[in-house]
């Protein structure tokens, strides 16, 4: 049993836990971890987009000192790190900014600066009609909470 190779399975415990999670500005934020904090992954795929938060959360993401060239124009105008496509191709393209794959992007360019708080105007709140989850309207940031309800079940 033991000697089982690819068991990955234990029955003890893991030995060290952390207690806390991770916490990149725990000592006080340098600018730069501030600055990557507040970043907006913008005209990336939902794969690129994960990988650049991850660099965040973990002080990996190490910003541009000055801007790269870009894979299709040539020109020096990728202005954000681990981009190999300005933002103006991708768009463009229609393409990731890191990968440079055909993907869905997650946050589209130019979706910063405008605030606008109205999406598709309309769905004010309801009142008094009944409010059930099992609609499931939301789609967005519903996702964690119903895996909070499911893990309930
Ligand atoms: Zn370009
Ligand atoms: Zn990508």
């Amino acid at each position: 049993m033991s000697s089982q190779k690819g068991n990955v399975s234990r029955s003890r415990a893991q030995k060290h836990k952390n207690n806390t999670a991770f916490v990149n500005n725990k000592y006080g934020a340098t600018v730069q971890v501030q600055k990557a904090n507040s970043k907006i992954h913008d005209g990336l795929c939902k794969h690129c987009k994960g990988v650049l938060e991850w660099r965040v959360r973990y002080n990996k993401y190490k910003s541009l000192t000055q801007p790269k060239k870009c894979i299709k124009c040539a020109q020096r105008t990728v202005k954000d790190a681990y981009h190999i496509l300005c933002k103006p191709c991708s768009l463009e393209l229609d393409i990731c900014c890191k990968c440079g794959k055909k993907e869905k992007i997650v946050i589209p360019i130019n979706s910063e600066g405008d605030n606008d708080d109205e999406e598709e105007g309309g769905q004010g709140e309801v009142k008094g009609e009944e409010k059930d989850e099992e609609k499931g309207g939301e789609e967005k940031d519903e996702e964690k909470e119903e895996r909070k309800m499911k893990k309930k079940k």
